[in-house]
């Protein structure tokens, strides 16, 4: 029997019309544990590099986590992977809501889905039967109504439906997939769903998802309640208030901005508004704020309730949650109320909220600056808010400019030529970033960036303060019940982080502890998407209820796996290095890795390259980010090292193979 997962993956061939049920290898899921691991052993075992993202060859996998489905609490992430028409990359992007662990419920781990499908098409999974169906009325659907549709041609109310707008359908490449409670965004997946004619799946099931100790189990499940109870009633003290809690940032409860206003840059990411927040600003956004937030909400089996339904007089409701608040707002330097009504038209194109308002406000820059003209902007209205609604109907639409623009500040700016390239200032990897600028390098922040390959930032980051605490009694006082951390080592290096002087930043965290924290808060984000947890409540905030300590016995009495802390750091590590291997293989070297040129203003290039040379080593990469061969046997990552030595990415020397784990050896 299979506890936790089904045991059964769901294989989807649009271009033939084929549907399969196909068994999968338990051992599989001791390696790579499931969600983003084993999407990434079947990336890396079938899609090749020759494989464009537009490829039917392509595939697009909608993974439950391992733990999805069962009663631990928040465990509800669907794993959204495939190669990104923007970065050219492996994607992963996680939704919440409450799609994954339905899945599980008709029977599934995973659904694969390859080859295009000549016609708009949906997806209807409901238990064992699943149907291809004609979707050709939809098209041109918003994403939001799209699912509505569905539930009622289906008559299944209950029916959880991930689906796309016109963004995906036009293959705009931050095209999103929008599932009502929340969404996938990075990495333009929805671009690649609508390429495959795939406008939507619906999955409805009813089944049970075995536990393997279900006492054992429970009581775990109790305690992370309890004490997420206990955290709610004790906020960390010091930091800032989103921080301060659980769950996803607390955007939609939260009214005080002054931190995002003041520090995020305004426009195309370059105007700082040092004195934007002031009581008035603060009256007129919590009015608007409360007006339009109709219910707080949460997601499958989770208590934190961190988005909301938005209703705006004369628009249909949306769901909200973070700081997709504040993008549209910042981006087009207007207000609140702007930003909550754009957005409700840009949830149902299913687009990006990071990325849509930056590639507006670039558009934006580049036409005051001479570089696009009246001839490539006609019949653009003159105010900020008009122009957001022009730039994005025309992008989803790919019109004019627009179709240029669908590719991103990237692509656009090589295609646009004329200077352009200095426009799109923000991206990581061909990827628009928050528009955060600061003054002073971050040793962490800076590896983050830099090697991080979910290319974004607030799913990287976590678990250690995000800035030292100004007293060492707070100090002390916060690390005293930080229980989280793997090693009481982190609790040192936290003691002696002062604001300022010898040991603050840059040259604090040392570069050792520095590839030691991002290490930490890398793994635990892997683990998490791996399991199908949210992040809110466990690698994002601080002090979180699901860490390495417990998470071994989860896995033990939840999926009946052996598991120990040694044992999933080393799976954490094999996955993780896998993703880097399949981008490897896709020419990411080096040179890729670098957060945005004006990120700080002040830079330390010395220093850089010696925390880039560091971690490098300590993660077993070599020079230039390729993991060598030792730690890929180390991983028992034979195949990987194989298939470099043939494609010339690492020498023949012809030394030993690994050592291998007993999964692998029984696997042969
Ligand atoms: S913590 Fe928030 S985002 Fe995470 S599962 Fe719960 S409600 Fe959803």
């Amino acid at each position: 029997m299979r506890y936790a997962e089904t045991g059964f993956n769901l294989e989807v061939d649009l271009t033939r019309g084929n549907i399969e049920r196909v068994a999968t290898d338990p051992r599989d899921t001791e390696l790579y544990l499931g969600g983003l691991g084993t999407n990434a052993k079947i990336l890396w075992d079938r899609v090749p590099p020759e494989v464009e993202p537009f490829s039917p060859d392509n595939l697009l996998i909608f993974s439950a986590g391992l733990l999805c489905g069962t009663p631990a609490t928040g465990c509800n992430r669907t794993i959204v992977s495939t190669i990104s028409p923007q970065t050219l990359l492996m994607a992963f992007s996680m939704m919440g809501g409450f799609w994954a662990p339905e899945l599980k419920y008709a029977g599934y781990d995973k659904v694969i889905i390859r080859g295009k499908s000549p016609d708009l098409v949906y997806l209807w999974i409901n238990n064992d039967k699943v149907e291809i169906r004609d979707a050709s009325h939809l098209q041109g659907k918003g994403a939001v109504e799209t699912a509505e549709l569905i539930r009622q041609e289906l008559k299944e109310p209950k029916s959880q439906v991930a689906a796309i707008g016109l963004a995906g359908e036009n293959r705009v490449y931050f095209a999103s997939i929008e599932q009502g409670r929340s969404s996938a965004s990075r990495g333009g997946i929805g671009a690649i769903m609508g390429d495959k004619g795939l406008k939507a799946i619906a999955v409805r099931g009813t089944k049970d998802v075995n536990i393997a100790q279900p006492a054992e189990f429970m009581e775990l499940c109790n305690e992370v309640l309890k004490y997420i109870k206990q955290r709610e009633k004790n906020p960390i003290p010091g930091v800032m208030p989103i921080l301060a809690g659980l769950g996803s940032p607390q955007e939609m409860k939260v009214h005080d901005e002054k931190w995002h206003t003041e520090n995020f840059m305004w426009g195309n990411s370059r105007t700082r508004r040092k004195d934007f927040w002031n009581e008035e600003v603060e009256k007129k956004w919590t009015e608007t704020m409360e007006s339009a937030r109709t219910r707080l909400i949460s997601c499958y089996n989770c208590p934190m309730k961190c988005g909301a339904t938005i209703s705006v007089p004369g628009l249909p409701t949306y769901m909200m949650k973070c700081f997709s608040k504040l993008t549209y707002t910042i981006a087009a330097m207007s207000d609140l109320d702007f930003g909550l009504k754009i957005a409700q038209r840009a949830t149902e194109y299913g687009v990006d909220a990071y990325s849509t308002p930056q590639v507006m406000a670039f558009a934006l820059e580049l036409y005051e600056a001479g570089i696009l003209t009246e001839q490539d902007m006609p019949g653009m209205p003159s105010d900020s808010e008009g122009r957001f609604y022009w730039l994005l109907d025309r992008i989803v639409r790919r019109e004019g400019i627009g179709d240029v623009l669908a590719n991103g500040t990237y692509w656009a700016a090589q295609q646009i030529g004329k200077g352009a390239e200095a426009y799109a200032h923000n991206n990581i990897k061909k990827h628009e970033q928050l528009p955060l600028k600061l003054g002073m390098l971050n040793p962490i922040y800076f590896l983050m960036y830099s090697t991080g390959e979910k290319i974004n930032i607030t799913q990287i980051e976590g678990q250690f303060p995000q800035a030292p605490f100004a007293m060492r009694e707070e100090r002390e006082a916060f690390v005293k019940d930080w229980v989280q951390v793997p090693d009481e080592k982190f609790k040192q290096y936290f003691l002696d982080w002062e604001p300022r002087g010898e040991k603050s930043i840059p040259y604090y965290p040392t570069v050792e502890m520095t590839c030691d924290i991002v290490d930490w808060q890398e793994r635990m984000h892997y683990i998490d998407d791996a399991l199908g947890m949210c992040a809110g409540l466990s690698s994002f905030p601080l002090k979180p209820p699901y860490h390495i300590h417990n998470y071994p016995k989860f896995i033990l009495s939840g999926a009946g796996i052996d598991m120990d802390e040694a044992k999933l750091t080393q799976a954490a590590k094999r996955y993780r290095t896998l993703v880097r291997a399949i981008n490897i293989r896709r020419g990411m070297r080096r040179k890729d890795e670098k957060p945005p040129e004006n990120h700080w203003k002040k830079r330390f290039p010395e220093l850089e390259k010696e925390l880039l040379d560091t971690y490098y080593k300590f993660k077993g990469w070599n020079n230039q980010g390729i993991p060598t061969k030792e730690s890929l046997r180390e991983f028992g990552l034979d195949y990987v090292i194989e298939d470099f030595v043939q494609r010339g990415i690492l020498a023949d020397s012809g030394d030993k193979p690994s050592k291998e784990t007993p999964a692998e050896k029984e696997k042969k």
